[in-house]
């Protein structure tokens, strides 16, 4: 059969409800902060078409936004790395799937959070490999349970995903179970595929990395610029790994992308080099004023988010989550995502992003307290 690979791969339920929305629609469901790209990134920009950077960069990506990259990873974790141990991507979901092509052979086994981003189970259903999920127990805050993985690896085990601050639940998984987390990997032949994308966005403290626990030989951290800076369409992301590592990804990497645009590179580059520019401070704000919103509803429940965009609401009071974000798009013209969307742990939830603008978020959340108000239990 023509297309076996994708043919059984269904459209996320993200999208169907964008097809579903109209254009007055208020969209809660959008995974990426408002604020706009700062004016001195756009200058860089710019002067860089001006002076004739338009050319193909190296297929790694260029040394001085590997280099940038390097120094933050170094700052925050406390690791030694270099330029050396960094892959430019186009944006973080190439970069999980450049990294999964590389890594897994059909028949490997994945373990995947559930609730969980949608993106990995069908990479790798793509690539034939067996997905397992492993829970994330509402009753543990939706941190890692460490033993349930223990109980799902087996000798087929090959990668294991990781994903803190977490989309959609908001969690930061814990430091000491990352590192009881790491004591479990520390003697088996297993990967991690860490996705930090939101690691920036953490509002109670530092969100931890794994890599700050097991050698950069088993961990790939993913991450780039669409959330902490806000740059989601510049499509600038990247892989830090062990060197060796990294030398082999890269050949999947050469072959099938080749390299990113410079122009974005120089971009991505002027962003890390400013360093936060409010956006964490912003959807701060945002957090607290959608949790205010949604405190006046009676019978919803939720894990207060202490990083990410998003609010992952229990609104099994009132229905099915698929249910109710149907009928609040319908009725309200809301857009949320059903939990759903992020595997069968999510079957009572909605996900609420509060990445838009605070005027939005204020309307899209009076509508929303507004259908609670009226919609039969
Ligand atoms: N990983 C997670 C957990 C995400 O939520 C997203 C985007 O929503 C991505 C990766 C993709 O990021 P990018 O826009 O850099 O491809």
């Amino acid at each position: 059969m023509n297309f076996e690979r994708v043919a059984n791969i269904k459209k996320s339920l993200i999208r169907e409800m964008f097809e579903k929305a109209n254009e007055h629609s208020v969209n809660l469901g959008l995974g990426m902060p408002f604020l706009k790209t700062t004016d001195l990134v756009k200058m860089r920009a710019t002067e860089a078409i001006r002076n004739d950077q338009t050319f193909y960069t190296p297929n790694q990506g260029l040394e001085v936004l590997r280099e940038e990259v390097a120094k933050k990873h170094s700052k925050e974790t406390g690791l030694k790395i270099s330029g050396e141990n960094v892959l430019i991507t186009n944006g973080a979901t190439q970069a999980i799937f450049t990294l999964m092509f590389s890594l897994l052979d059909p028949g490997d086994e994945i373990l995947i959070p559930d609730p969980g981003y949608p993106l990995y189970e069908a990479i790798a259903k793509m690539l034939r490999c067996k997905v397992k999920r492993y829970t994330l127990f509402w009753e543990k805050d939706f941190d890692i349970d460490v033993d349930e993985i223990s109980r799902k690896i087996s000798d087929k085990t090959a990668l294991i995903v990781l994903n803190s601050p977490n989309n959609p639940t908001g969690t930061v998984f814990k430091e000491e179970t990352l590192k009881h987390f790491a004591f479990l990997l520390e003697s088996r032949n297993i990967s991690v595929l860490s996705d930090e994308i939101y690691k920036g966005l953490s509002y109670e403290g530092v969100a931890m990395s794994i890599s700050s626990f097991l050698p950069l030989e088993k961990v790939y951290v993913i991450s780039g610029v669409s959330k902490e800076y806000s740059m989601s369409g510049w499509r600038i992301g990247w892989i830090i790994s062990s060197r060796q590592n990294i030398s082999q990804v890269l050949k999947a990497h050469m072959y099938t992308v080749s390299c990113i645009s410079g122009i974005n590179q120089i971009a991505a580059t002027a962003a890390l080099k400013l360093g936060d520019r409010g956006v964490r401070n912003a959807m701060r704000f945002n957090r607290d004023l959608a949790l205010r919103e949604l405190d006046k509803v009676p019978l919803i429940k939720y894990k207060k988010p202490v990083g990410g965009i998003y609010i992952f609401v229990n609104v099994s009071a009132y229905g099915d989550g698929k249910e109710i974000a149907d009928a609040l798009l319908k009725r309200e013209n809301v857009i949320t995502i059903p939990g759903i969307a992020f595997g069968e742990q999510g079957r009572d939830f909605i996900r609420i992003s509060f990445g838009v603008d605070p005027e939005t978020l204020k309307k899209g959340l009076n509508s929303i307290g507004r259908f609670f108000s009226y919609v039969e239990v």
